[in-house]
């Protein structure tokens, strides 16, 4: 069953990072439990408008992460604790949910090439991007010193408005132990070979785990017994 999202509240962040957390933290000793967990989200779909992978809807404006590696967002992601420098809530990285859709397909819905109303919204309240502090436009570089984490959603509140009016980030020493669940994303990896199906290429997570510098994880995938396909 599906639900269409047309609006997230100011609270969506924590809402979807508070159960997703739940969710990944249950998975390895019971599919079932996290299952369970995730049903007061289960089968949402964004009706709004979206950013993934750099792409945006026509009229809005909002600028591109794309010319960023892999490597330096993780980079820049991790030195920031996985909080956006916004709205100082929570984040997950892409790959993180990717691989909690790929045990998921039917509850977390993703699809790589975005339409409007095939992927959950906690994509757009959680995925962080890799921002430009001086945008890329005006000759801002692509140093991990020149970009923080910030939010798809919050990138786009950032664009409508001048950057003097930005608020301060607040609230983010809430955030100490906060993680963007890279700690539990090798685990998600492996219990996507019991369940579900995967969205990506086999390299993608390995990739992303080698990005993130969690060299014992890759190795758990690669002794693992189940191919990553
Ligand atoms: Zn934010």
């Amino acid at each position: 069953m599906t639900t269409e999202i047309h609006a997230l509240p100011d609270n969506a962040a924590a809402h979807y990072s508070g159960i997703l957390a739940d969710v990944a933290e249950a998975l390895p000793s019971s599919f079932e439990l996290a299952e369970q967990l995730l049903t007061p989200i289960a089968g949402e779909v964004w009706m709004g408008s979206l950013t993934l992978h750099g792409k945006t809807e026509p009229g809005a404006a909002v600028r591109s992460s794309r010319s960023v590696p892999d490597r330096v967002r993780a980079k820049v992601f991790l030195r920031d604790g996985f909080v956006c420098s916004y709205c100082a809530g929570p984040t997950i990285p892409r790959c993180i949910l990717v691989a909690l859709s790929d045990v998921f397909p039917d509850a977390l819905p993703y699809y790589a090439h975005y339409r409007r109303g095939t992927v959950h919204p906690a994509y757009w309240a959680l995925a962080p991007e890799a921002d430009h502090t001086l945008a890329h436009a005006n000759g801002g570089s692509s140093d991990a010193a020149n970009l923080t984490t910030m939010h798809a959603i919050c990138n786009t509140r950032k664009s409508s408005l001048a950057a003097a009016a930005l608020p301060p980030a607040t609230g983010a020493s809430a955030l100490t132990n906060w993680d963007g669940l890279l700690s539990r994303y090798a685990d998600i990896v492996l219990a996507g070979n019991q369940h579900g199906r995967r969205h990506s290429a086999a390299s993608y997570h390995p990739n992303w785990l080698r990005h993130f510098g969690r060299l014992s994880d890759l190795g758990r995938l690669r002794t693992s017994t189940q191919p990553i396909s």
